[in-house]
């Protein structure tokens, strides 16, 4: 067990736990065969100085819980959709639900079946994009290769796709069909173009 921990700190690296090898195990281990560490640093001090400054000009206190715009987004998690930004949103116009490729998932339902009864949104705008990290890895793959790394299946869909519209398509079907999702009036989808910010609408019939 104690060889494992160490093989995996020598492949890894970190900057979080420093290296308990002397000089001498050094030169006579594989290290320097190893790849090099990651230089990986966490950013939660800085995120929390950033956090100072939000504090310093906050000016949101009288905001209300519920979202002035009575919408609820669902969108991918990616890292380059700022839904605020892309929909010209402001604190406390929305809920945002995100999640792995933006999908309706039960979970995703559950948020929505609060944000509708209790919240009283009546808009749900769906975005997922292109390039995104789902279409490049398949569900069946991936489940096998955990399976052999850990032994263990997951007993959660992946939920990976190969075309964004047909995928918008599919979670704009789940949402008719729900019916934990009462006001269905306004739904639209979208899929977001990574590489010119763009919105492209998604029909039902495609
Ligand atoms: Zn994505």
């Amino acid at each position: 067990m104690h060889t494992c921990i160490m093989a995996s700190r020598i492949t890894r690296g970190s900057d979080t736990n420093p290296d308990p090898r002397t000089a001498a195990d050094v030169r006579d281990s594989h290290v320097m065969e190893a790849p090099e560490p990651d230089r990986f640093h966490p950013s939660a001090d800085e995120l929390l100085e950033a956090n100072a400054d939000f504090v310093a000009e906050f000016a949101d206190a009288d905001l209300g819980v519920a979202p002035t715009r009575r919408l609820a987004v669902v969108a991918c998690m990616d890292s380059r959709m700022d839904m605020f930004r892309i929909l010209g949103l402001a604190h406390g116009e929305a809920h945002i639900i995100r999640n792995a490729g933006g999908v309706i998932t039960d979970d995703v339902i559950r948020s929505l079946c609060l944000s509708q009864r209790f919240l009283d949104t009546r808009e749900i705008i769906l975005v997922h994009h292109t390039d995104c990290g789902l279409q490049k890895v398949g569900e069946d793959e991936f489940k096998a290769e955990l399976e052999a790394e850990i032994g263990v299946k997951p007993w959660w869909a992946l939920e990976s796709f190969t075309d964004p519209y047909g995928d918008v398509r599919q979670s704009l079907q789940r949402l008719w069909m729900t019916p934990f999702v009462v006001y269905k009036e306004h739904i639209r989808g979208f899929v977001y173009d990574v590489t010119d910010g763009r919105l492209h609408e998604v029909g039902l019939a495609g």
